[in-house]
């Protein structure tokens, strides 16, 4: 675990008190609670190639963004973090430490531009990608090859919700040499640990649950092997991808309040979910924390709470998807996730849209799904929004 250099915190605490804490101490010169905002490109040397505070330049290291490493490292259990400008900044270093040749395998229904980077970016450099159904432990030990250096899975799954079995999945790809690199930013470390499981990468899209407040775009990766941190700070400085000052204190502003805006999204995206299975005009429910879920138990066991995300299908299909999906007033009709606000999409024609249809039509995806980040409003208030817009799209005396 992340040896804080504050003296607030240590590894014996409890995530709520190092969420806060983590990383962070007060300002030496003045006292500041808040970390300061490094607003500078460079820093004085006091003679050649010694620099005062450690910090040279920007690219290389930031104060700002230290804080914010070793705030997101503590609260996944690694030894240290590195934060980029974007989930995908962060996945592209971690692809970065692949060559020509080597071989990848991955969940296949990965974040839509998780999968575009993959198969439009890295395979044009001769990296090959095997895409399987990770909820079973068999299919990604069959695809394993000698050449395959990465295990790249996401759970739950945007947008199906399926889990896959991280602790067995790491099991057998360690077993064969195999890095682990789970995308945890559905669940956030609050409600799962990865490293923890056996995995050895661990990335989020920090705009989503970590800002938590759809107000800034970033993304880290954490873990524990020192030789891993030192190749992708190579590369987080050689390609100069990281995340800047501000956005860095955004990002810590957010992990503050990650455990208590988690506890919301849960309770809220639960009562939903099972009100939602139980209304006629909602054909099918996916959310880990119900009990029709086939990774119910599995999910229970790895997680400490289900998370704030819900899809679900109507019985008529993608007009009625998208009817619904234009017809509510406290959702709102957008793109991402895990804000304090709630959001409702069509992910086929948008979030998606990147991923063929043959693709989507194979991993179950259907054209009419609607996907919920369920916010942290009141859930009378979300709950009729949504029936308001239900019985707008698929009023009741049509219903077949
Ligand atoms: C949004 C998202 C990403 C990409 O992150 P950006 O910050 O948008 O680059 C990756 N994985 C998942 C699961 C996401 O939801």
């Amino acid at each position: 675990m992340y040896d804080s250099p504050t003296m607030k915190t240590n590894r014996e605490q409890r995530f709520e008190t190092r969420a806060i804490h983590a990383g962070q101490e007060s300002d030496p010169q003045n006292g500041a609670i808040m970390t300061p905002v490094y607003f500078t490109s460079t820093f004085e040397q006091d003679a050649p190639a010694q620099p005062r505070g450690g910090y040279e330049y920007s690219r290389s290291g930031n104060p700002t963004r230290t804080a914010l490493e070793g705030n997101i490292a503590s609260l996944e259990s690694a030894a240290w973090g590195l934060c980029f400008a974007s989930g995908l900044a962060a996945s592209h270093a971690i692809m970065g430490l692949l060559a020509p040749g080597d071989h990848v395998v991955a969940a296949n229904d990965l974040y839509g531009g998780t999968y575009r980077l993959f198969t439009k970016v890295f395979e044009r450099y001769g990296v090959r990608f095997t895409f399987v159904d990770a909820s079973d432990v068999a299919n990604v030990e069959k695809a394993l090859e000698p050449d395959t250096k990465f295990l790249f899975l996401e759970s739950p799954t945007n947008p199906l919700l399926s889990i896959c079995d991280i602790e067995a999945c790491s099991k057998a790809a360690r077993s064969q040499g195999v890095t682990v690199v789970v995308d945890n930013t559905f669940a956030t470390p609050f409600l799962q640990q990865p490293l923890e499981l056996g995995a050895d990468l661990v990335m989020h899209s920090m705009t989503k649950y970590l800002g938590g407040h759809s107000d800034v775009v970033g993304g880290v990766v954490c873990g524990r092997d020192e030789q891993l941190r030192e190749k992708l700070a190579f590369l987080q400085n050689a390609a100069g991808g990281q995340l800047g000052p501000m956005d860095s204190f955004l990002f810590l502003r957010g992990t503050k309040t990650l455990a208590l805006r988690m506890e919301r999204h849960c309770e809220n995206a639960r009562t939903i979910a099972r009100r939602l299975e139980e209304h006629p005009a909602v054909a099918r429910v996916y959310y880990p924390g119900l009990a029709s879920h086939p990774s119910h138990a599995l999910a229970k066991r790895q997680m400490r709470d289900f998370g704030g995300m819900v899809s679900f299908e109507l019985v008529g299909g993608v007009e009625a998807a998208n009817t619904l999906a234009s017809g509510t007033r406290v959702f709102t009709l957008a793109e991402s996730l895990g804000g304090v606000e709630s959001l409702i999409e069509v992910p086929a024609s948008m979030t998606h849209a990147s991923i063929p249809a043959a693709e989507r039509a194979k991993a179950g995806l259907a054209d009419g799904l609607v996907r919920l980040s369920v916010g942290i409003e009141h859930v009378e208030d979300l709950w009729e929004d949504l029936l308001q817009a239900i019985e707008a799209a698929l009023p009741a005396h049509a219903r077949a």
